[in-house]
């Protein structure tokens, strides 16, 4: 699996690429209005995108959705609980960041437990759909066991872990998610949040006051 990270937004927001050897890729979490950074690397490694996928419809994962969508003619899945917020996001993007966004429906629901396979073997990627809400309704984590690669969107960060104090959060959600989908996880997992830099469940569970069970 290669992954590259991308923090366009002025609130630290990841975008990234997750792309197999022979160049399949999924976009996670567009953040920002201008993708080009995004969209010129799919470009010169001629990556074959399949989809959009977003953790969460907080304005600042899905800002570039429609960008990435119009650029490359593909889909978007997202977990079915978060569509009232991305309905929300446009109004969320100009209150907080003064820009205007558009955002349109997704065009598959994501489960949990489902498996995103990628690429060619099948499963050269191989993401593991897991619910994991409280800081959003709908948030979901993707976890590749056999990469040990975790994205853990706004529910887990190096050091801490994401808000409960935001409409549709719920911080006895989030215990739960914490304990019981991602503590299990094996310490070597790397973990690519949705803000700042990458982890791993090893290291939060030496450190993270916020994940201790
Ligand atoms: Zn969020
Ligand atoms: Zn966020």
């Amino acid at each position: 699996m290669l992954v590259e990270r991308f923090a366009l937004n002025p609130i630290g927001t990841n975008t990234y690429v997750i792309a197999t050897e022979n160049k399949d890729a999924f976009i996670l979490d567009p953040c920002a209005t201008d993708m080009t950074p995004v969209l010129t690397y799919v470009q010169t490694h001629q990556l074959s995108v399949v989809a959009v996928i977003n953790t969460h419809c907080h304005f600042d994962h899905v800002m570039g959705n429609e960008v990435i969508r119009e650029a490359l003619g593909v889909p978007l899945w997202l977990h079915s609980v978060e569509l009232p917020g991305l309905l929300e996001a446009p109004s969320m993007a100009e209150q907080w960041l003064g820009v205007r966004i558009e955002t349109r429906a997704p065009d598959r629901f994501l489960q949990d437990g489902e498996v995103l396979d990628l690429g060619d073997p099948h499963d050269a990627v191989s993401l593991q759909v897991m619910l994991t809400p409280g800081h959003s309704p709908g948030g979901l984590c993707f976890y590749d066991a056999q990469a040990g690669v975790l994205f853990s969107g706004d529910t887990l960060f190096a050091g801490t872990v994401g808000r409960t104090d935001l409409k549709g959060s719920n911080s006895q959600d989030l215990v739960s998610s914490l304990r019981d989908k991602l503590w299990p996880l094996p310490d070597h997992t790397i973990v690519y949040p949705g803000h700042e830099d990458e982890t791993t469940i090893g290291e939060e569970r030496m450190v993270n006051p916020y994940f201790h069970f």
